[in-house]
């Protein structure tokens, strides 16, 4: 069996068209032009990648884009008065503040000082309970596209037993969740777990998000099964070359899945456009209108 592919490069575009279309119609029809506010700390050379891209992708689909950037010995309070400055500014209706965060600064005081309506990353306390709740309108960025694209190649998922590795607040918890609403039968794996081979084969949807790279292997993929591929691991290729793969060992792992993400090309490349949807959502939930149905 060879697995049919899960093009998140494909989707992704076309949920960045339809992303351009309603900023357009949110500009012409209401005079509102949703922005986006990028804080970075420090100066971490794939965190200014990053943001630096996130910034561009809003300008292309027509967000309005600002920047902060503070140095990374900046004071927590300096961080804080920085989220609480745009907190204020009614022109930015997403803050994004890129993490790991030095030292200094905590990343729970920063999540307690924003303001969960601009959360687009959906990580502060408000936002995951809200999730918990059934009632989230802000949800974290890499589990929504990986919703959105087992919906479009899976379908319904009532009654499937999904396996989600890795259980951190930006993605585990969040699609277990998500998971979870969509029916299915969820299991959360960690560290701790025992005998994950096994854990790992009982699974219809095996969702790996470990940071280590090619981890799962064949042998743990029940046949048929589709598997998602949040890692991103940049490794040495010789030559002073690097390359990204995944968390899967993908050429094996494809041999016996029913349907699986590339890395890259898979999950990775729903993450901004969903965050340019999350700042859409929010600019709609802030000025009192109808969530855009894209
Ligand atoms: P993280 O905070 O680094 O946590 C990793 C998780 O994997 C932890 O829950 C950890 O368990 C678990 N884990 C580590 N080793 C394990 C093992 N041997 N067996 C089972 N579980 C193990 O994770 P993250 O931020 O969610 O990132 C995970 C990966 O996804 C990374 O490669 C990251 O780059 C990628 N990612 C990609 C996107 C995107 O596509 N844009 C977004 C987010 C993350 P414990 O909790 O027990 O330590």
């Amino acid at each position: 069996m060879t697995a049919r592919i899960i093009d998140g490069k494909a989707f992704a575009a076309s949920l960045r068209e339809r992303v351009a279309a309603e900023a357009a119609r949110l500009k012409a029809a209401y005079g509102l032009v949703p922005g986006l506010a990028t804080v970075l700390v420090g100066n971490d050379p794939a965190s200014e990648v990053y943001v630096r891209n996130k910034g561009k992708a809003a300008e292309k689909l027509g967000l309005h884009s600002v920047h902060r950037s503070l140095p990374a010995d900046a004071p927590e309070q300096e961080v804080l008065a920085e989220v609480a400055r745009l907190n204020a500014d009614p022109s930015v209706h997403g803050i994004l503040v890129q993490m790991p965060l030095p030292p200094q600064v905590r990343e729970a005081a920063v999540l307690d000082m924003l303001d969960p309506a601009k959360d687009v990353d959906a990580l502060t306390p408000t936002n995951a309970g809200l999730l918990l709740s059934g009632r989230a309108q802000l949800v974290s960025c890499t589990p929504a596209g990986v919703m959105m694209l087992l919906k479009e190649y899976v379908g319904d998922i009532a009654g499937r037993d999904a396996l989600v590795i890795g259980r951190s607040l930006l993605f585990g918890k969040p699609a277990a969740q998500l998971l979870l609403a969509a029916n299915a039968t969820v299991t959360m794996a960690h560290s701790k777990t025992r005998d994950l081979p096994a854990l790992s084969r009982r699974a219809d949807i095996l969702v790996a998000a470990i940071g280590r790279p090619e981890y799962v292997k064949r042998e743990w993929i029940r046949p048929g099964a589709t598997v998602i591929d949040v890692g991103i691991n940049r490794v040495d290729v010789g030559g002073g070359k690097t390359k990204i793969i995944g968390d899967v060992a993908y050429s094996e792992a494809a041999e016996v899945a029913g349907a699986i993400t590339p890395v890259p090309g898979g999950v990775g490349a729903m993450t901004i456009v969903c965050l340019m949807r999350n700042t859409l959502i929010a600019a709609c939930l802030q000025a009192g209108l109808a969530l855009p149905q894209i």
